[in-house]
């Protein structure tokens, strides 16, 4: 499954379908009922960028990732956590009763606990549609702007993909070989430099537009980009509490200005800057 973090517009129309799917409803082998409430086996995440004018919000749905090395897999006993040949991960509903350790196993907090059936429960990736000729899972086919894709391919055309999309999988320090990768992770994960810069003409205040914008780093240059029709300028991919950076701004006609700042973990806005002349003394 491949998730595009840039088209998710929070809509939880994928949330509402696993529920719509899921709850009151038995599926022998693959899932027992989802509780009414508590359970989010899709879920989306939220995350704010910057401030006001430039600020974000980004949302990511979160799910089992189906992992290659899964960790709820080796925490099961009497083989209740299965892989299919297609790579779904799947939690035996009936095997896994009373087996509370494998919702503690999972670093991603995929699984739920059903205190009336005493089972744990994770999305089954709609395994059960699947094996009855559905092409694509529910999330897939209810989302309205096409953050989901699921493919089934060979590992070597997966890895073909991961490099030409930039993909990413959530924590890969865990070790678990996830199979959801995420496109555009970098929003809920680094941050962004933005600005806007302005220089005076005549006693007013104009937007620079075409003002180029270095980022620094130790004095080598990190990136750059050249502020908009509204003087602004926004440098993402920078990663969170990388430290102390300088940033030049200049433009041909209207002068420079410059700034040092450090980046904790979170995005910045660096305010108005405004371009300058360099003055020489005069005698
Ligand atoms: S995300 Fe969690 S529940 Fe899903 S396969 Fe990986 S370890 Fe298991
Ligand atoms: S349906 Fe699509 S756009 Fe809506 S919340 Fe889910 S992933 Fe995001």
């Amino acid at each position: 499954m491949i998730v595009d973090i840039s088209r998710c517009e929070n809509c939880r129309s994928c949330f509402l379908a696993v529920k719509d799917e899921h709850i009151g409803n038995d599926f022998p082998g693959y899932a027992a009922p989802q509780p009414a409430h508590g359970h989010n086996w899709v879920d989306i995440e939220i995350k704010e960028r910057g401030r006001l004018p430039i600020v974000e919000a980004n949302f990511m749905p979160v799910m089992c990732n189906h992992c290659d090395d899964a960790p709820c897999m080796k925490a099961a006993i009497d083989g209740a956590v299965s892989k299919r040949a297609d790579g779904i991960v799947i939690i035996d509903p009936k095997k896994s009763k009373g087996q509370k350790q494998i919702v503690d196993a999972c670093p991603y907090g995929a699984v739920y606990w059903n205190e009336a059936e005493q089972i744990p429960q994770a999305w089954i990736f709609d395994a059960h549609l699947l094996d009855q000729g559905w092409t694509k899972p529910r999330v897939e086919a209810s989302c309205p702007t096409g953050v989901f894709r699921s493919i089934k391919v060979e590992d070597q055309a997966m890895q073909r993909l991961t490099e030409q999309e930039g993909l990413e999988v959530l924590q890969p320090e865990c070790g678990t070989k996830p199979r959801v990768y995420y496109k555009n992770l970098h929003l809920m994960t680094q941050c962004f430099v933005a600005g806007s810069v302005v220089v005076n003409v005549a006693g007013i205040e104009e937007c620079a537009e075409d003002a180029e914008v270095i980022l620094k780093q130790n004095d080598s240059e990190v990136a750059r980009a050249t502020t908009d029709i509204f003087g602004e300028f926004k440098i993402d991919k920078v990663k969170k509490n990388s430290g102390q950076y300088e940033l030049e701004v200049s433009s041909d006609s209207s002068g420079s200005v410059s700034m040092q700042f450090d980046l904790g973990d979170e995005s910045l806005y660096l305010g108005t800057m405004t371009l300058a002349l360099e003055v020489h003394g005069t005698h």
